[in-house]
Parts: structure tokens; sequence; C-alpha cells
């Protein structure tokens, strides 16, 4: 039986995760769970799971969370301090990333130097430490195991196929709720008009960052991390049906595929099955009733957020943390209804204008570039 703790239980991608569990509990055990502030939430999943270590970001939740779980054999504790711990959880053989945001670096890091593996949804912590991370998980022996559900495709397109022989990743992207609008039309646009995905159902920032296409960016810069390649090496694909997950073109032009009905229940249960495959109820595509798999090229021009990020890609050092901190920082502002749509792409660009990159940053160099980040926008936009 394969023990997993989860980092972000609660959200978008913890709870499918669990759902996974629940439909192969004779496969899978869950040690310990960590999550932000839904305490209500967390507590049916104690209940329900029976983890023995549980961690909230903050001491007074924890408290409560304390009080409500007197009859359960269950430790709770709080902070980084607590995320960590769940992160080396001695007895759990796989974490499962999927907090979100750049508060994943350190507990990643914990745990790949304890010997776990990792099912990686938490993008932000490859796009910004991938040069520390990925070098570890070898020098450790840990497998890094995408969740992402692109970049599950593009592993099992790579499942016994020899990577030097890559030619180029196909990164498909549905272009989100605003694919073939003009600058114009997104200047009004607002928030329940971002969150209001075609395809796929997501956590709130992921879902407007998919309808700046910032989340391709990322996702380009996580590619470059986790298969080896560079910023150039990939080629976004807008392809709004997300049938086609991703795909990989080898040297010899051959293209490889996976495709599917959107649905992220089958990267989250293929990484922590991996390599094996196993039954997962659910619709399946249908040739006779698809009418159509079409594609286009993504408009960097009107989502220029794809842009900066192959800039800062390929740029690398600090410059993808400020990319990800001002992204993050705009992202929850503009959910706040504080700024328009179009401010969240003026805000990265001013921010990354005005850092002076550090080559090769440290884990410190990456949490201060954060925070320098974050303090340049707010003394700039007073938001
Ligand atoms: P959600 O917003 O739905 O969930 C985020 C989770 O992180 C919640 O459990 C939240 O807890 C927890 N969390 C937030 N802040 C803290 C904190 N300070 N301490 C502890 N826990 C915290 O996000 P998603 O599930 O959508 O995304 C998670 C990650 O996976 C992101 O990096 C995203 O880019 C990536 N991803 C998501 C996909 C999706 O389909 N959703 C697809 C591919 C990647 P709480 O709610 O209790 O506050």
């Amino acid at each position: 039986m394969k023990k997993v703790a989860i980092l972000g239980s609660t959200g978008s991608i913890g709870t499918q995760t669990l759902d996974v569990i629940r439909n192969n509990s004779d496969d899978f055990c869950v040690t310990a769970l960590a999550a932000g502030n839904n305490i209500v939430l967390l507590e049916q999943q104690i209940r329900e799971f029976h983890p023995l270590l549980v961690a909230v970001w903050k001491e007074e939740n924890a408290c409560k969370l304390r009080d409500m779980t007197t009859d359960l054999n269950v430790r709770i504790v709080s902070g980084m301090d607590g995320l960590i711990e769940v992160a080396v959880m001695q007895s759990s053989d796989i974490l499962v990333t999927a907090i979100v945001g750049m508060i994943g670096i350190r507990p990643t890091i914990a745990a790949i130097k304890a010997g776990k593996d990792i099912a990686l949804a938490n993008k932000e912590t490859l796009v910004t430490a991938g040069h520390i991370i990925i070098p570890l998980a070898k020098e450790c022996g840990v497998q890094i195991l995408p969740v992402d559900s692109e970049h599950s495709a593009i592993f099992q397109c790579l499942n016994g196929e020899n990577r030097r022989e890559i030619d180029k990743i196909l990164l498909t992207a549905s272009g989100g709720p605003f694919r073939g609008r003009t600058v114009k039309e997104l200047e009004q646009v607002t928030v329940a008009d971002a969150l209001k995905h075609p395809n796929w159902s997501m956590g709130r920032k992921i879902t407007v960052d998919s309808a700046t296409m910032v989340n391709k960016g990322l996702e380009v810069m996580e590619a470059k991390w986790l298969f080896g390649v560079e910023m150039d090496d990939v080629e976004v694909v807008v392809q709004p049906q997300s049938v086609i997950h991703s795909m990989v073109q080898f040297k010899d032009g051959a293209i490889m595929a996976e495709l599917g009905t959107p649905d992220m229940k089958l990267p989250i249960q293929y990484a922590l099955f991996y390599p094996s495959r196993k039954y997962l109820p659910g619709t399946r595509l249908d040739f006779h009733t698809l009418k159509e798999i079409t594609f286009d090229v993504p408009d960097q021009e009107v989502f220029r957020g794809l842009k900066m990020a192959y800039h800062v890609g390929r740029e690398g050092g600090s410059l993808p943390t400020v990319f990800n901190a001002a992204n993050e920082y705009a992202v929850a502002r503009f959910l706040d209804e504080k700024i328009r749509f179009l401010d969240i792409y003026d805000i990265i660009e001013d921010a990354i204008g005005a850092h002076k990159n550090i080559p090769d940053p440290k884990v410190d160099a990456i949490l201060d570039t954060e925070r320098w980040t974050y303090e340049y926008i707010e003394s700039r936009w007073h938001i």
C-alpha cells in the first residue's frame, strides 16, 4: 500500500487526489494533510482518511481544529514548520504538492531531501526553483511525477523514449475563456468572465492564469525543467477542445500525443500509480460524436503573459520569480476587484523591467526576490 501525504488537500487538485485515493482504498492510504483556511473541510477529511499529522497555516486555526478533533488520533501543527513536517513525514512514500504558489518551495525541497517521491501540481515551485529542485531530485534519487495535465501527457508520450531524441514539445492550450478577443474587448472583462473556463474546473488563481495565458507561460517553464529542454524547444499550440493534452515531436518527425476527456483525475491517478495504469471511472472520448479537433496559434500580442514568460524563461535567474510573484500579486488584486484584467500584464511587465536579475539564485534569494517584487508593486501601484 502506497502512503500518501498531500499539501493543499482542500483545493481543487487536493480534493481530486482524495477522490482517487477513495476509489483505490486498497492501494493507497493517507499519512498527512496540509491546507490553508478551510478547517471545516479539513475536519471531514481527517475523519474520513485518518491522517496522523495535519498542518494548517495559522496557529489560531490549528487550535480550532484541535478542539474539533479531540476524539481522534491526529497531531495538528501550523505554519511553515508544519508544512515541512507534513512534507517529510517519515511513513510517507509520496508527497502530492497541490498547494498554490511559491509557498511550496521549502516543503518540496525538504521532501526531496527526505527521499519522498513528488507528485507535482504546484508549478510555481518549479518555475522559480527548478534549477535547485531538479538536480536535487536526481541527487536524492527521487522521482518528480507531473500532475499538470499537459506535463503528464508529455511524460506519457516519453514513456520508453530517449529524451535526447526530442525535437520539440507541443504544449497544448485551450486558449481560455477569452480566446479570439482583441485588447479592446479585454478592457472591461470582469472577474466572473475570467473564471468561466471553457473546459476545466480548477482553483480561482489558475483559472485566471488560464484566461491571461500566464498559466501557459508558467507551463512552458515547467516543461523546460521537467524534460530538460530549452524554452524554444517548447511550442504552444492552441487546441480549444482540450482533447489533446499535449504532444512530443521526435527528431524523425513522428509526433506522439495523449488524448482524453478533460479530467484532472487521470493525471493525478497516473502519477500515484506510475508506472501502472488502473481503471478510472468517467466518460471516454468518443470519436463518432467528437465533431472536430481544431488548432490555432496563440496570440502573443493580446495575451502578453505568454510572451513575457518566454522572455523570463530564456533569461533565467531570478526573473521567473519576479514574473511569478508579480502575477500572484496582481491576480489576487484582480480577484478582489481592485484592478482590471489588463492591469495584470502591466504590473508583471513593470516588475520585470525594474528587476536586476540574480543569476542562479539560492532559496533565500528567491524568497527575497518574491518580497522585493511585492514591495515594488505596492510602492508603484498603491493597491
Ligand atoms: P486551489 O486554490 O483550489 O487550492 C489550493 C490549496 O492550497 C488549498 O488546499 C489551500 O488551502 C492550500 N493553501 C493555500 N495557501 C496555503 C498556505 N499558506 N498553507 C497551507 N495551505 C495553503 O488550487 P488548485 O488546486 O487549483 O491548484 C493547486 C496547484 O496545482 C497550483 O500550483 C496550480 O497551478 C496547480 N494546478 C492546478 C490544476 C487544477 O486543475 N486545479 C491543474 C494543474 C496544476 P485552503 O483552501 O484550505 O485555504
